[in-house]
């Protein structure tokens, strides 16, 4: 279905002319020609965001659109953070052109995504995504858009007009529409302003919109830390209730939404505000439990200050890293109380690691491409610890030692091991052949227990490899 905006193929003669004509009233009146939207036209000398300041990409995108009697716009997160001052991440453009219309125009480009089809075009290294405008409100009655029992929408891939698309988004600031062509801001719901006041609305009721997809709960909390906004009244009321819909949401759209926050580069501010909304229980589970215990707590939020400042320096980071750094609380307790059942440490140690894995896997869908690393940096840690004979060497040459070292560094910082520990390895690494030999602690393990010991260590890592 394709209402409102749709329309027909181009024919040549009198219909092409009374085409153009329309098209160029829409653009003379700003839109008013749109079925039933008025939204306030911002020119440029209000809002000052120069078609400079959109990727090649997008202007390449919303151009083509527009010169082939398209609308485009840039639309979403990048219209609020140019006009927040911040650099955009990636640029969305949203468009009258159904998805099969725009891949005709763009050589590299490609239809993704069976819940709602959307195109990715490709200039050189960059990707922009458009997507077609979508109903939502008006849609509500239609059976292409169905609901679970709690209010969550499972279907909704109804294309609508550029007003129903502004409405079905979730916050006023994230419904700018850009049009790089004339420079104008189109705002349906006053978003501009919003932003102006700093202020994080939700576009209709708010309870209900929570219930329509509940991860718009952990959107509204990363925005706000993120952008450093203030959730209006009304929208942060219903969040506490709310919170156990979280459980309902597929795994993997919570391990997305989850890494954006890890990984906004403002993960403390975040996690601390997850808390105080009370959001926090359903998504790493436990990690209430680990973050009430004084050294959990200490070290979740050292590792998440230490990624926010590599973020923010545009140095790289590894989410399996942060974690294995989230969830390493939850090992060693894990691994204390199967000791306790009489299990050897070692082994009790792998089985740890595997379980909270397991549950991690089950709620949060933890890729297994993280589940290897992480369980790589954990593994190491222990043999840190050992720091005599040959098996520092052997430490040091180990792919993952880098990241085990740093991981290392911050369970000193902690409090949880010596800090003489991460200051003996910082030594050792810097140092040269015969200040190392001097720094080797004696060995006084027994050459028989040694070689049982290396024996079963290797049919461990074997065992844990065959499985990564
Ligand atoms: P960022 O890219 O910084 O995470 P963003 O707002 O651009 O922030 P995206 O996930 O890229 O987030 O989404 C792009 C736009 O799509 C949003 O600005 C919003 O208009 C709309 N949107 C995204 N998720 C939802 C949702 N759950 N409900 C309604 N609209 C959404
Ligand atoms: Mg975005």
């Amino acid at each position: 279905m394709y209402n409102s905006v749709s329309k027909p193929a181009a024919k040549p003669g009198v219909y092409l002319t009374e085409l153009m004509i329309t098209k160029f009233l829409g653009r003379v009146f700003s839109g008013r020609i749109f079925k039933g939207g008025q939204p306030k036209i911002i020119p440029f000398g209000s809002h000052g965001i120069a078609r400079e300041r959109i990727s090649r990409c997008a202007l390449t995108v919303t151009q083509t659109l527009q010169r082939h009697e398209f609308a485009a716009f840039v639309v979403g997160g990048a219209v609020r953070d140019l006009l927040l001052g911040r650099e955009p991440k990636d640029f969305d453009v949203a468009t009258d052109a159904t998805p099969e219309e725009v891949r005709r125009l763009f050589r590299r480009s490609r239809i993704i995504g069976r819940r709602f089809r959307l195109v990715h075009v490709m200039c050189g290294p960059e990707t922009v995504e458009v997507s077609t405008f979508r109903g939502g409100d008006a849609a509500e009655d239609d059976e292409t858009r169905r609901s679970d029992e709690h209010g969550r929408i499972l279907r909704d891939n109804v294309f609508g007009n550029q007003k129903q698309d502004a409405t079905r988004r979730d916050f006023t600031i994230n419904a700018l529409f850009y049009d790089p062509a004339s420079q104008e801001i189109w705002d349906y719901h006053d978003g501009v302003d919003d932003l102006r006041k700093r202020r994080l609305r939700m576009i209709g009721n708010p309870e209900k919109r929570y219930r329509e997809d509940p991860v718009r709960l952990l959107r509204a909390v990363r925005l706000a830390a993120s952008r450093g906004l203030e959730i209006d009244a009304r929208s942060r009321k219903p969040i506490r209730a709310l919170a156990d819909l979280l459980a309902n949401v597929p795994t993997s759209r919570l391990f997305d939404e989850m890494l954006k926050l890890l990984l906004s580069g403002h993960a403390v501010e975040c996690v601390t505000k997850l808390r105080r909304e009370g959001l926090h229980h359903g998504l790493l589970p436990l990690l209430d439990v680990i973050l009430e215990q004084p050294l959990g707590e200490r070290f979740v939020m050292l590792a998440l200050k230490t990624t926010d400042e590599r973020i923010r320096a545009e140095k790289p980071v590894s989410p399996a890293f942060l974690f294995a750094a989230l969830l390493w609380h939850e090992v060693l307790a894990a691994w204390k109380s199967i000791e306790a059942k009489g299990v050897p440490t070692i082994p009790a140690f792998y089985q740890a690691m595997e379980q909270v894995m397991q549950v991690q896997a089950e709620k949060l869908a933890i890729p297994r491409r993280f589940g290897a690393e992480m369980k790589e940096i954990w593994a190491l840690q222990p043999r840190f610890l050992q720091r005599a004979g040959r098996r520092p060497y052997r430490l040091l040459e180990h792919p993952r030692f880098r990241a085990g070292y740093d991981f290392l560094l911050l369970r000193c910082e902690s409090g949880e091991v010596n800090p003489d520990v991460g200051g003996w390895w910082t030594r050792f690494q810097r140092a040269g052949q015969a200040e190392r030999e001097q720094m080797l602690l004696q060995d006084t393990e027994p050459k028989k227990r040694r070689r049982r010991r290396r024996r079963k260590e290797r049919s461990e890592s074997e065992a844990m490899k065959a499985e990564g």
